[in-house]
């Protein structure tokens, strides 16, 4: 009996009092074959469909075929599978295997799952970016429409209290499960991977254990390439009588799939990628080789999209492809890394929220009625950056608006690829060319199939080879794919012509995933089509050159960047870089460096976003001619595509934009001086002083809109030199308020003697004026203004002009300070007045 059957009756007494599951236990303890059964048998479901999310194809339509067969049936009947391609259910159907995208799709087509009674996400730990999203749809969907659905997150290796918590309320079961001891060795030294390919270290690895050890072997590789090339090492080794080898990854034929499962008579050996690390349970392997490396996605900034990168696994990764030996008897496991190293791996696999870029996630979200991403409940938070920069894209693809999905993003969901890619890909639709657009997204997907060129001689075989189309760096790349398709994806043909057969290979495959729903076209489609595709889908990096001398360019977004050298894009004013790579800052740009460029005209951005062109009259001071000048600008976004000729600005135009100028410091009024300022001020004051007189002030709002009056007419600083200012200013107010200003707040204050002295105003401080002791003799208290209102502060100044004392009340100074000062004063100043 399998270890989960002794949980039976606990799984079903927690899913009875409580929807919601998190059960965690042991490769191969029962968990995907088991759990959906005990469900259905259990009347756990109802009337309605357990739905079973697998993270991978491959355990998809395995796992279906193992249950149907338990259940005596066969896939399609009361269990089945779904995955995209392939629909194997009927009416019948009650237990359903689905890949993510699957549910993903249905959530987002029908948001109350109808007919769903238990979503069941196994192998929840991969925490693929779909099934975060599924299960933040499915939670959404249980607390809004479906109170009683039932929801279980499996694992063998899970956080399962983070994930309880998440899902509160939830309960928890956690078996032990049974496994034997697997020793782990290390390499002393470590691997040289320039000089010793991954495959051969593999082989290398067995051959020093195969004599030592029985039972059957588990090698993993990151990918169906190494993965064939391990096999082929390994036939033509010693190794190749002892033991017969299978590969195990998702693009295989599942007949060859099969095959690696079953039972054999000789030793075995298979080859897999981590598909075998918990999905799939393999009987009777008794020895482990991990090369430490999963083909794992993340995004890559220069090209904006997820990609899939080799990368070294962690060690909770580690210890579950170690445990793949234990679990019949106990095994053995050999890393191909130093135990140095094992200690510098991550402890943990980043989820991969955390590490791809968000526009599908966003765009399946939004078509879901997700409005607010940032309040949307992540189980973990992919953080506000990373989820605006997926909304800007997803809106310059014309795929969000204000109200949320577009008709065009609900048609780039039906894609699976990366919204950009999908972009091109629905263009092609209209523009009949889906088969060259596949491969162009194909080549964008993985890496370069064309090696740098090594001299002339490879030069001229290329140019021979794809003539010298200059409106697309994609065009060279497709006619070398064309060739190396042409000639079998043969190393010794493509050598020549410094193209990379393997990954030529690899794009096949994937062009054969995408061209699957186009249909083929019969007439050869222009360039020009391929080229408005290109443009659709990478709008967001449209160029201009600055000038036909350079390679500076200027981009939407407000960037700066520079062409690559070695596009072929070279005369072409307007374009789109596939690729841009940040290469630090000059000044305060962020400066680019863009390749893969294609040449796009200009009309296009007419045809294809009509809503981002616009045209504006800009009117602007150039500081060099100290003049406004007026021109008819065309932009796409924010980005200038046309200066326009300079012409004469309108005087409604001129005037503000001359104001500022003079606001700035950029020209002026010669006769906007200090008399002005202090007027303004004066009036800002009493404004302050008299609240109930309801004078307006003169802000600096009110002072631009004066200036501006002044500017009227004029659209230079030469013609305002020497234009009269005050009649403007004066006209702030009306003749009896200019009287109530020249009486409260008086320019000057007069004197005993007959005399005045100049009061300074400022906003904030008391007025104040300068006086000489001798004009003050007889002033016994002080000064005010604003009808008695406000103190004037008196700066005392001695003979020599220096303040002696500064106050508001005279009083004291004649009191005390006078008598102190006068006879030193009176000795040095014996030709003045001392009283
Ligand atoms: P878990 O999901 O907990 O890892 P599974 O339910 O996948 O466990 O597997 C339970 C047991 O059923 C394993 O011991 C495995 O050997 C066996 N099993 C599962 N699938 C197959 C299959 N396709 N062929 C043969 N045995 C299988
Ligand atoms: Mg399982």
């Amino acid at each position: 009996m399998l270890p989960i059957r002794a949980l039976e009756q606990q799984i079903v007494g927690a899913l009875q009092s409580c929807p919601r599951l998190v059960l965690q236990a042991p490769t191969g303890s029962g968990k995907s074959t088991q759990v959906p059964q005990i469900l259905l048998d259990q009347q756990l479901a109802g009337q309605g469909e357990i739905v079973v999310l697998q993270p991978r194809r491959l355990p998809t339509r395995m796992l279906a075929a193992r249950v149907a067969r338990e259940r005596n049936g066969s896939p399609g009947g009361e269990v089945g599978y779904q995955m995209r391609f392939a629909k194997v259910i009927s009416p019948a159907t009650r237990i359903r295997f689905v890949t993510e995208g699957v549910l993903l799709r249905q959530i987002i087509q029908n948001p109350a799952l109808p007919h769903v009674s238990v979503i069941v996400f196994d192998e929840f730990h991969e925490r693929h970016l779909h099934t975060d999203l599924c299960l933040a749809l499915a939670v959404r969907c249980s607390r809004t429409h479906r109170p009683d659905l039932r929801i279980v997150v499996m694992s063998a290796t899970l956080d399962a209290s983070s994930v309880a918590r998440y899902l509160h309320p939830c309960r928890a079961l956690v078996s032990e499960g049974r496994s034997f001891p697997v020793e782990i060795s290390y390499l002393t030294k470590p691997p040289d991977e320039a000089r010793e390919p991954v495959w051969d270290r593999a082989v290398r690895g067995l051959e020093s254990v195969a004599d030592t050890t029985t039972g059957d072997v588990l090698i993993f590789q990151p990918g169906s390439r190494e993965i064939h090339r391990t096999i082929r090492a390994l036939e033509s080794s010693r190794l190749g009588r002892m033991f017969v080898a299978f590969p195990l990854h998702g693009e295989l034929p599942p007949e060859a799939q099969d095959a690696a499962l079953a039972p054999h008579c000789q030793r075995k050996v298979i080859v897999a990628t981590n598909v075998a690390e918990t999905s799939l349970t393999i009987e009777g392997i008794r020895t482990v080789i991990d090369t430490g490396l999963a083909r794992i996605p993340r995004f890559d900034p220069v090209r904006g999209i997820n990609t899939l990168l080799i990368e070294k696994i962690s060690r909770a990764s580690a210890d579950q492809r170690a445990g793949r030996a234990g679990r019949t008897a106990p095994g053995l496991c050999l890393r191909l890394w130093t135990e140095r190293q094992h200690g510098e791996r991550p402890a943990h696999e980043t989820p991969e929220i955390r590490r791809v870029d968000l526009a599908e996630a966003v765009l399946a979200l939004s078509s879901a009625g997700v409005t607010d991403m940032e309040a949307f409940a992540w189980l973990d938070h992919p953080g506000a950056a990373q989820l605006d920069r997926a909304a800007s894209l997803l809106r310059d693809l014309g795929a969000i608006g204000d109200r949320g999905i577009t008709p065009i993003g609900r048609q780039l969901l039906e894609y699976p690829i990366h919204p950009r890619h999908a972009r091109m890909l629905l263009r092609a639709r209209e523009e009949k060319c889906e088969p060259e657009i596949a491969l162009i997204a194909a080549l964008c997907q993985g890496r370069s199939i064309l090696l740098k060129s090594t001299g002339k001689t490879m030069d001229a075989a290329r140019e021979a080879a794809w003539g010298t189309d200059t409106t697309s760096d994609f065009f060279p790349l497709v006619a070398a794919w064309r060739y190396a398709a042409a000639h079998k994806f043969q190393v010794d043909a493509c050598r020549p012509l410094g193209i990379h057969a393997d990954a030529a290979r690899e794009v096949e495959r994937i062009v054969h995933q995408l061209a699957q729903s186009s249909e083929p076209t019969s007439a050869p489609p222009d360039s020009a089509a391929i080229a408005r595709c290109v443009l659709a889908g990478f709008s967001d990096q449209l160029a201009r050159r600055l000038d036909s001398g350079t390679l500076r360019c200027e981009l939407v977004h407000n960037r700066r960047g520079t062409l690559a050298r070695e596009s072929c894009v070279r005369t072409q004013p307007l374009f789109v870089a596939a690729e841009i790579r940040e290469i630090g800052t000059l000044g305060k740009d962020l400066s680019v460096l863009l390749s893969m460029a294609t040449a796009v005209e200009r009309t296009w951005l007419e045809e294809i976003f009509p809503d981002d062109l616009r045209s504006e009259r800009r009117t602007q001071f150039d500081p060099a001619q100290k003049r406004v000048i007026t021109r008819h600008r065309v932009l796409f976004r924010d980005l200038v595509l046309d200066e326009g000729r300079a012409c004469e600005p309108e005087p409604s135009e001129a005037a503000p934009v001359l104001a500022r100028a003079v606001a700035d410091g950029l020209c002026a009024f010669d006769r906007w001086d200090d008399a002005v300022e202090q007027w303004i001020t004066r009036l800002n004051c009493l404004a302050e002083w008299f609240p109930e007189e309801g004078l307006a002030p003169i802000g600096p709002d009110d002072r631009l809109e004066l200036l501006g009056q002044l500017c009227y007419g004029a659209v230079s600083g030469r013609e305002i030199k020497d234009k009269p200012v005050w009649p403007v200013v004066h006209g702030w107010l009306s003749a009896p308020q200019r009287a109530f200003v020249e009486r409260q707040a008086p320019e000057r204050l007069p004197l005993p003697n007959g005399r005045s002295a100049k009061i300074q105003y400022a906003i904030g401080s008391p007025p104040t004026v300068d006086i000489r002791i001798q004009e003050l003799f007889g002033v016994r208290e002080g000064f005010t203004i604003a009808g008695g209102r406000i103190p004037v502060l008196v700066r005392v100044l001695a003979p020599n002009h220096r303040p002696v004392q500064v106050t508001q009340n005279l009083r004291t100074f004649w009191e005390e300070t006078y008598p102190e000062i006068k006879p030193a004063l009176q000795r040095r100043y014996p030709r003045h007045e001392w009283r």
